[in-house]
């Protein structure tokens, strides 16, 4: 298939607002599967022209978090590329001369009306419900002097796009096919501090930049026009546009940081999902399921299969169970120590462990690993379901639930235990038991069923626990003996 593709040019173009979007992800994903397909390349743009709204750690939390979920850019600010620079604040002199032209050609016109002009005008325009809001273009073909005579005039001018009454309101969706989209406002293409407000700027650095393929939410459909235009004008060639499904919650709002912590990208990474799980589910959410007999698929599998036509174009529910379901598949597949790799780095990234930790505890949890891979959900439950292997044996506090589970022949189940286990020769979770079956459902005639709870709630403080005869191998003789003791005193 590549073969008969052009090599396409894609970026996301995340502005740095604060905790990366889970959408950034999603459009990353997009992007970087039609740019592996057509052999091309994936860029990553910082849009960081609107400096009110600019958070200075954002930008590392993106390439952070969207390395971790693995979706690596081709080009951008931090790896550097033909097109440098990739952070739209450092490109400020290229937009100038763009500007420049759009006013000599008549495109493009000075707007010197100040804040409470305009406010003043929205509140008249919704007072006397006028069909035709948007600037009332009062400082269209004024001179500065012409206008500074009247009302709301303020020193600093933004430059406003001349939008044609013929503006042309039809484009084709790679994903939607045949879009029309509302009339747009005469768009600030330049802001009074200087900066090109997003409009500009997203077309003349696609442009520079070789942009094939614009692929991006569909809140921007509205703003497709006011580009088209801009494309136009400067005359240069128009790239293809794709509008993705916006992501929503189980009650279909839209995805917000407010409303949903999941509209955190790091949200996942702390929560400790794996990010072959991560991607699946932004996959299933824009697109159908690559098999037909599941719902599983890597992301070259997904490469494989892509086609702009499949892509959903109704709004995708966010369902975290689905997300859980693919994660608990992703752990369960992994190799034991690659799960305990990935456990310890979570335990890292999270603070719960040092960032240089204990090798005895590394090796530890990389040995107890096999025993909760099967029921794990997520990377953050894993230590607490071995929490009793990493506490000292004087620490271990017996939850209330288990204690209240214990029948009346608990002191005995744990006499017999203790001397069962103490005369043991080997330490292994066979030979463990072996032992305990003999002493306790043979030699105390107590159901399997019952036998072991007081034992486990001795060595664990739990209920539930990890298999017991492999917990208590990996505890040591020592450390088991010592639990046991210590329930059984306070019997
Ligand atoms: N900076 C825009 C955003 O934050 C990019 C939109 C686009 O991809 O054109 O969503």
């Amino acid at each position: 298939m590549t073969d008969q593709l052009s090599p396409a040019r894609l970026r996301v173009a995340p502005s740095p607002t604060g905790d990366p979007h889970v959408g950034t992800a999603y459009m990353s994903l997009f992007n970087l599967a039609y740019a592996r397909k057509t052999g091309g390349q994936f860029v990553l743009r910082i849009e960081d022209t609107d400096r009110a709204r600019y958070r200075a750690d954002s930008e590392q939390q993106i390439f952070e978090t969207l390395r971790w979920a693995g979706l690596p850019w081709d080009e951008g600010p931090d790896v550097g590329g033909p097109y440098a620079p990739y952070r739209q604040s450092e490109r400020l002199d290229t937009y100038r001369p763009y500007v420049e032209r759009l006013i000599a050609d008549g495109h493009a016109y000075y707007c010197w009306c100040s804040a409470d002009r305009l406010a003043q005008m929205r509140a008249e325009q919704q007072a006397s419900k006028q069909a035709t809001t948007g600037y009332d273009r009062l400082c269209y073909g004024k001179t500065r002097e012409e206008r500074a005579e009247l009302p709301g005039f303020t020193d600093e001018p933004v430059v406003r796009m001349l939008v044609p009454d013929d503006v042309d309101l039809h484009f084709d969706d790679l994903v939607r096919g045949p879009v029309s989209a509302p009339r747009p406002d005469d768009q600030v293409i330049l802001k009074a501090d200087g900066f090109p407000t997003y409009h500009l700027a997203v077309v003349v650095d696609d442009h520079l930049m070789g942009i094939t393929h614009v692929v991006r939410g569909e809140e921007w459909i509205s703003s497709t026009p006011k580009h088209l235009l801009l494309y136009r004008w400067l005359e240069f060639p128009e790239p293809r546009f794709a509008h993705m499904p916006l992501l929503r919650n189980t009650d279909k709002s839209k995805i917000s940081k407010r409303n949903n912590p999941a509209a955190r990208l790091t949200w996942f990474r702390e929560e400790g999902y794996l990010p072959e799980a991560l991607l699946n589910f932004l996959q299933l959410l824009g697109y159908p399921p690559v098999h037909e007999e599941t719902e599983v698929a890597t992301f070259d599998e997904f490469v494989a299969s892509f086609e702009w036509s499949r892509v959903n174009t109704v709004g995708p529910v966010f369902d975290i169970d689905k997300l859980n379901w693919l994660n608990g598949h992703y752990i369960r597949s992994l190799t034991p120590d690659d799960l305990a790799r990935r456990i310890v780095e979570h335990l890292q990234q999270t603070g719960v462990w040092p960032a240089e930790p204990d090798p005895a505890d590394v090796e530890l949890l990389t040995a107890a690993t096999p025993l909760i891979q099967e029921r794990l959900g997520l990377l953050k439950e894993a230590l607490p379901k071995l929490q009793f292997l990493f506490t000292a044996d004087a620490d271990l506090v017996v939850a209330d639930d288990a204690r209240a589970q214990l029948r009346d022949d608990a002191g005995q189940v744990l006499d017999a235990a203790l001397a069962a286990l103490g005369g043991l020769d080997s330490w292994d979770h066979a030979s463990i038991e072996a032992t305990l079956r003999s002493a306790l459902v043979d030699g105390l005639g107590i159901k399997a069923k019952f036998a072991f709870g007081p034992v486990r709630v001795a060595v664990t403080g739990q209920r539930v626990s990890p298999p017991l005869f492999e917990s208590l191998e990996l505890l040591g003789r020592e450390s088991s003996l010592n639990r046991i003791r210590a329930l059984r005193e306070t019997l």
